[in-house]
């Protein structure tokens, strides 16, 4: 079966494939597709906080994968915990917010991306954020409108604070404003949730609800890129037993995770060229 009814296939509903499918569906005149291999978020697990004890091993809403044996590490296989689910890890992870660290993207500026700079790319984190509980001075360089809601934890243990005493009797400054305009420091940090609600990146897909021009499909796994030549023009998916191409007028977007994009691209025939003929073999 083949159809072509979309401009964009956005292949994995994580952290990244999210922002887009919101981002690119708020032109009525393009129509997206998003493909999730989980689950839609619906489980009051994904909106408790406490429920990143369930998440972190569940195979609901979690990958579980394991490396291989690590020569490295005596031998031991490491636990790759990855979402599965609408909102990928963001769905699952810690909640830990903080902005990369400046030097790392001017780093990336530096080696030949320009746009890539902390300069640049400050706007954007503003525009993630809604930092209401956290900054009510209405901060220059925090955003009050995004949908990602920020909040410090509401418990704050006596060991958290003799923590932080000791590190800047230490010498170290306090910080309570990881965001703000120093990462230095020992303090508190910010935390993606508000009113007792995990605040993850399907926060993008809730104020997409409802356009027409966007189509998520949950619990639909992307086997492989469709190849005209060198050029992705469409996902082939598994549904119901049956292998299905879906066409892409526009683009196809991999944003299926640092473990899910390299294998589909591999799956596709994109890869290291050794690997590949020996996967074949
Ligand atoms: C346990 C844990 C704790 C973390 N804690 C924090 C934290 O406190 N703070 C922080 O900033 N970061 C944290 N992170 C990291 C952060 O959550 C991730 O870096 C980020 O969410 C990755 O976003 P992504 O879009 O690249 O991928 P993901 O969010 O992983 O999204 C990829 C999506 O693609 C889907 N997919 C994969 N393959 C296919 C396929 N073949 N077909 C269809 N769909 C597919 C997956 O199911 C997934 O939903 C944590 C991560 C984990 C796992």
């Amino acid at each position: 079966m083949k159809s072509s009814a979309y401009h964009y296939i956005v292949v994995g509903a994580g952290s990244a494939g999210c922002v887009l499918a919101a981002r690119l569906s708020e032109d009525p005149n393009v129509k997206v597709l998003l493909i999730e291999a989980g689950p839609s978020a619906a489980s009051v697990l994904l909106r408790m906080p406490a429920g990143i004890r369930v998440l972190y091993t569940s195979p609901k809403y979690n990958w579980r994968f394991w490396t291989e044996p690590q020569a490295h590490l005596n031998n031991r296989a490491i636990y790759i915990p990855r979402g599965r689910v609408v909102g990928g890890c963001s769905a699952i992870n810690s909640m830990i917010a903080i902005r990369g660290n400046p030097s790392d993207y001017d780093s990336w500026a530096a080696q030949g991306l320009p746009s890539w700079s902390y300069e640049h790319l400050r706007p954007y984190f503003r525009k993630i954020e809604d930092a209401t509980l956290v900054s009510g001075d209405r901060e220059q360089d925090r955003g009050y409108s995004g949908p990602i809601r920020l909040s410090y934890g509401t418990l704050r243990h006596a060991i958290s604070n003799a923590f932080i005493e000791s590190a800047t009797a230490c010498g170290l400054p306090e910080n309570n404003g990881f965001n703000g305009s120093s990462q230095i420091g020992a303090g508190f940090y910010e935390l993606t949730i508000a009113d007792g609600k995990r605040s993850g990146a399907f926060r993008y897909l809730e104020a997409a609800k409802g356009r027409a021009n966007l189509t998520i499909l949950a619990n639909c796994r992307v086997r492989r890129l469709a190849m005209l030549g060198t050029c992705a023009r469409g996902v082939v998916v598994e549904k119901g037993g049956r292998e299905i191409t879906v066409y892409a007028e526009g683009e196809v977007l991999l944003t299926a995770g640092a473990v899910g994009s390299p294998q589909l691209l591999m799956l596709s025939g994109i890869g290291p060229a050794d690997h590949l003929r020996r996967s074949a073999c």
